[in-house]
């Protein structure tokens, strides 16, 4: 697999060369209690199997027009969240903000879409078979940083053949200048002269620089300005125009980028709902909107892999396509249909080939083996929560580097592919794959999120 992993003195020399790159680039997080630090990476790209890298890039294509068209089938995902909204408070609030935007816009919300999307993907080792993790329609992250470890794995690549590493195994990676441009597009679609685009952030953020790489690059290669704001902060500053133009300070927005938005923590109180209404029912591109985001839900990744219901959304070959990356997934909605009696059978007595997951983003909340199989025999309130196939990739020995403190170990890694999509009215101006991120994580940990502290930022090694 072309990679040779050095002992403990030069890795550690190599983790000081990597600390020194973080400086010097910005790849870098806030460290909870002040000050900044190197943002978790691996020390070498891991092995990943090309083949399987080229599916997923082929596969953004579809999946942006996947997303674009059931957030425009209303009927399809009240039906689908249906179950999820009487078990859990967080989809029925967001249901809540699409039916009032719906009820005042009707068919003009769907207007105008940007996506910034990442779907994640592991290799189950046994089956050698590419498999969809999840979905990500808001807030994608680490696409910045995750550009600047591919970079600094490339660089390491020339300049020290000791490492074994192919510079031709490490694919380009544009993650940065992608997203930014799909947010230009956007906004140059929006058409406003000296219009912001604003982004939404949860306070005391500490991959801020994540987003900072973002804003930076929107000014340096498109020369749109950008505002930083919080949304108990818009709900006091915003304002929307009887011609629902949103306007801060009186700077008109043209697109609205959410870092923040994903988490019932992100609501604290009816202020942040009051600013999300605002902003959905205003004429600015939002990235996403709040049916792109519900089209994010795990109960709609678990209907989509139903038999019948891409072809539905996409043509033949794309669905056929997407289709073999689709998991075993599981609905719970229904604890008497006979599928969902023998899925949950077998969970109870095989909880390692599984994983329950409720409506909820950014890492930290699935459960596993035996916490999974308590909640499984209690049964309540399971209309919440999917089941998902486990998926097993292969381990590789690799260095993780973590505010300074170098470990060896093995780990597991998912490869996150970005895609953007722009679209005004009948016209789709962006629509393509957009870089990527790899992430890796102790392979005795079940869970992979970065910023939730169970993963690091990585590369492929193609092989
Ligand atoms: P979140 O929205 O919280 O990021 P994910 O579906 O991405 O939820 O799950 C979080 C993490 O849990 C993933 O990054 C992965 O490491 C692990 N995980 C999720 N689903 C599976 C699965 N089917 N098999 C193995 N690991 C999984
Ligand atoms: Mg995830």
């Amino acid at each position: 697999m072309g990679r040779l992993l050095p002992g403990e003195a030069r890795a550690a020399r190599l983790a000081g060369q990597a600390g020194v790159w973080a400086g010097q680039r910005g790849l870098v997080v806030r460290r909870r209690g002040g000050g900044l630090t190197a943002a978790p990476l691996a020390l070498l790209p891991t092995p990943f199997p090309r083949g399987e890298f080229e599916r997923a890039v082929g596969l953004a294509g579809p999946l942006n027009r996947l997303v674009d068209a059931v957030s425009r089938d209303g009927a399809y995902l009240r039906r689908v969240l249906r179950g999820a909204r009487g078990h859990d408070e967080f989809t029925a609030r967001l249901l809540g903000v699409y039916e009032a935007v719906r009820a005042r816009k009707g068919e003009a919300m769907h207007a105008r879409a940007v996506g910034v999307h990442r779907s994640d993907y592991m290799v189950d080792e046994p089956t050698g078979r590419l498999l969809q993790v999840e979905l990500n329609t808001i807030a994608s992250s680490f696409g910045a940083l995750g550009t600047l470890v591919s970079d600094m794995h490339r660089q390491w690549a020339g300049r020290y053949p000791e490492l074994g590493l192919d510079p031709a195994a490490l694919p380009a990676n544009g993650a940065t200048g992608h997203i930014a441009a799909a947010l230009a597009c956007a906004h140059g679609a929006w058409g406003g002269e000296g219009a912001l685009a604003l982004v939404v952030v949860q306070p005391g953020e500490l991959n801020e620089f994540d987003q900072q790489w973002i804003q930076e690059t929107l000014w340096e290669r498109h020369g749109i300005e950008t505002a930083r704001r919080t949304l108990a902060e818009l709900d006091r500053e915003l304002e929307l125009a009887a011609d629902d133009t949103l306007s801060l300070g009186g700077a008109p927005v043209a697109v609205v980028y959410f870092r923040a938005g994903y988490s019932p923590a992100d609501y604290p109180t009816e202020a942040e709902w009051g600013a999300r209404l605002t902003i959905e029912q205003s004429s600015a591109f939002k990235c996403p909107s709040i049916q792109y985001h519900l089209v994010g839900a795990k109960k709609v990744q678990q209907d989509l892999a139903q038999p019948g219901v891409l072809e539905r959304f996409l043509d033949h070959d794309e669905a056929a396509a997407l289709r073999t990356c689709f998991a075993g997934l599981w609905s719970l909605d229904d604890a008497e249909a006979p599928a969902t009696r023998a899925a949950l059978a077998d969970a109870v007595a095989n909880p390692g080939r599984y994983v329950l997951k409720p409506q909820r983003e950014g890492g930290g909340n699935n459960l596993y083996k035996q916490e999974m199989a308590a909640k499984l025999r209690a049964g309540q309130g399971l209309g919440a929560y999917i089941l998902m196939e486990r998926i097993n990739p292969a381990p590789h020995a690799n260095y993780l580097v973590r505010d300074g403190e170098l470990r060896r170990m093995d780990t597991l890694s998912e490869i996150g592919i970005y895609s953007t999509y722009v679209r005004e009215g009948d016209r789709v101006l962006l629509d393509g794959p957009a870089g990527h991120v790899l992430r890796t994580k102790d392979a005795a940990s079940d869970e992979g999120g970065v910023a939730a502290g169970f993963a690091v930022i990585d590369s492929p090694a193609l092989y």
